[in-house]
């Protein structure tokens, strides 16, 4: 270790939290973006950081920052390394900050039913230490094993069972963090915000460019006394999205809200629907009177509209399989892009989206082996489209790039046209961020003001979240 600031970082935190070695370099070098991925299989050099610090307490965080700083050195802080938009993906010069041994669970609080944890608690680890208490934060995206709860709040993270128990930023009741110079502020937790802004709000989607988090409190729950589950059959995702709109309308929150269209039936659930149906999963769960009222009156509302009662078979079967991605991980190995892209917009325009999208994408990109779609977080607005697409390109890493943009641009481009939201929990990350200024519009500046402001020397995560470009030319 020969460099003037490995050497300070060195003498500051201890040899044992600054980490040279090419492997655990390399391995920061990239998040779970897949286009990185696939292309990595055929020989892409992926920059790795100029180090990986490892700090063990928010003191030692503050410690790094400070130094990093002063010296006017890029850092990317790097949570699980789930994340599938190249957020954690650090330029060649930055320093990557590894949270994974910020990993104690804080304090349980039963009455105000909170739980604090700190940044790099990974949530399936705080799920299953909650699930011995009797509670549970209700937070289930598919990467629970993967993310921790940092990364979780720094992307607005969405879970499985988001339409009863909303999403991360529904949950989040407190946090500490450090500003670019290492200095610490504190918010919360307090049940309602008032004092103003609500400042937690600058921090979720924050994505590492505002500054660092390094402890949350998240709401808890005792777990739900009963759970129900049913299934359906629909024409089509049209009818789909219309019986779902009606039961949030009416008020019913059902946990678990799934509707996938004919290609993902066909595909998960074989045999189960027929040919073109869509397929509706629902979990309704909480006190007993509660679920029985609920799941009688949305089954009513999904046969009025159309729908073929098919049991709670295949709501068990995405239960027992719903985190297994096994098959991407193949896919990507053997030089396929597979990869999920997630919008959404209101009731009034959403299936016009999927229709486009799916229909443009299958005329017009010759490398696609398949594209299907679902929803799977409603709210009474609106909904959002969550597709999955793979491809077989020529195996070269600048024809790999040339098909992922041929695919992402047409979400992102009629996603836009349409007015909708070009993303629903992914985050920016490096990928969405050339889209941000025409996704925020006349709201850009704010947040370029903002990242002016926290950041003004532009060390935190650069080229992630805010960049000023107006979309990828090629669309
Ligand atoms: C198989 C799979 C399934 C997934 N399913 C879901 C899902 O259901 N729902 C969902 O929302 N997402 C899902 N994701 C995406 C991913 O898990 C989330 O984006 C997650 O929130 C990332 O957390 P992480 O700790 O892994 O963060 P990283 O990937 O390490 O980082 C993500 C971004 O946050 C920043 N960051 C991380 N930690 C901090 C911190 N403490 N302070 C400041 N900035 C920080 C990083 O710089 C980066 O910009 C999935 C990903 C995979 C691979």
């Amino acid at each position: 270790m020969n460099d003037a600031l490995l050497l300070e970082l060195a003498e500051l935190l201890g040899a044992d939290r600054v980490l040279t070695d090419k492997a655990t370099r390399a391995q920061r070098a990239v998040d779970t973006w897949p286009l990185r991925l696939v292309q990595r299989t055929v020989g892409a050099e992926l920059p790795g950081p100029r180090c990986v610090v490892r700090p063990h307490s928010a003191d030692e965080a503050a410690a790094a920052l400070r130094v990093l700083h002063a010296r006017g050195v890029p850092v990317v802080p790097y949570g699980g390394g789930s994340g599938v938009v190249g957020g954690a993906q650090p330029p060649a010069d930055a320093v990557a900050l590894d949270l994974g041994a910020l990993d104690q669970i804080l304090h349980i609080d039963e009455e105000n039913l909170t739980v604090t944890a700190q940044a790099g608690v990974m949530l399936g680890k705080l799920e299953v230490w909650l699930g011995k208490k009797g509670y549970t934060t209700g937070h289930y995206p598919q990467s629970i094993d993967l993310a921790q709860v940092g990364g979780l709040v720094a992307t607005r993270s969405a879970g499985q069972f988001s339409t009863k128990y909303g999403n991360i930023e529904d949950m989040l009741v407190g946090l500490a963090a450090l500003l670019p110079d290492g200095t610490p502020v504190r918010l919360g937790p307090v049940p309602r915000w008032a004092a103003g802004p609500d400042l937690r709000g600058l921090w979720l989607g924050s994505e590492g460019a505002f500054g660092v988090i390094t402890e949350v409190t998240l709401k808890i729950v005792p777990k739900p006394a009963a759970r129900r589950l049913q299934a359906f059959a629909l024409p089509n995702m049209r009818d789909g999205l219309m019986v779902i709109q009606g039961m949030l309308r009416e008020g019913w929150r059902p946990a678990v809200v799934r509707l996938h269209d004919a290609s993902e039936a066909e595909r998960s659930y074989p045999g189960v629907t027929n040919e073109g149906e869509a397929l509706l999963l629902l979990l309704s769960e909480g006190p007993n009177t509660y679920v029985i009222a609920e799941s009688e009156a949305i089954a009513a509302i999904a046969s009025a509209g159309g729908a073929r009662p098919l049991g709670p078979g295949p709501v068990e079967k995405w239960l027992e399989h719903r985190n297994d991605v096994h098959l991407f991980d193949q896919l990507i190995s053997m030089g396929i892009i597979v990869d999920t892209i997630e919008v959404a917009a209101g009731w009034d325009r959403i299936g016009e989206i999927y229709d486009r999208v799916t229909a443009q994408i299958r005329a017009e990109v010759p490398e696609l082996l398949v594209i299907s779609g679902h929803s799977s977080h409603s709210y009474p607005q609106g909904t959002n489209l969550y597709f999955i697409w793979a491809a077989q390109p020529p195996q070269d890493p600048a024809e790999m790039e040339r098909v992922y943009w041929s695919v992402w641009n047409r979400v992102m481009e009629t996603t836009l046209a349409l007015g909708g939201s070009i993303v629903h929990h992914h985050g920016i990350g490096r990928l969405r961020a050339p889209w941000m200024a025409r996704q925020l519009g006349t709201s850009f500046p704010l947040l370029a003001a903002l990242k002016q402001t926290l950041d003004p020397r532009g060390l935190m995560n650069p080229g992630a979240l805010v960049t000023d470009t107006g979309g990828r030319e090629e669309a």
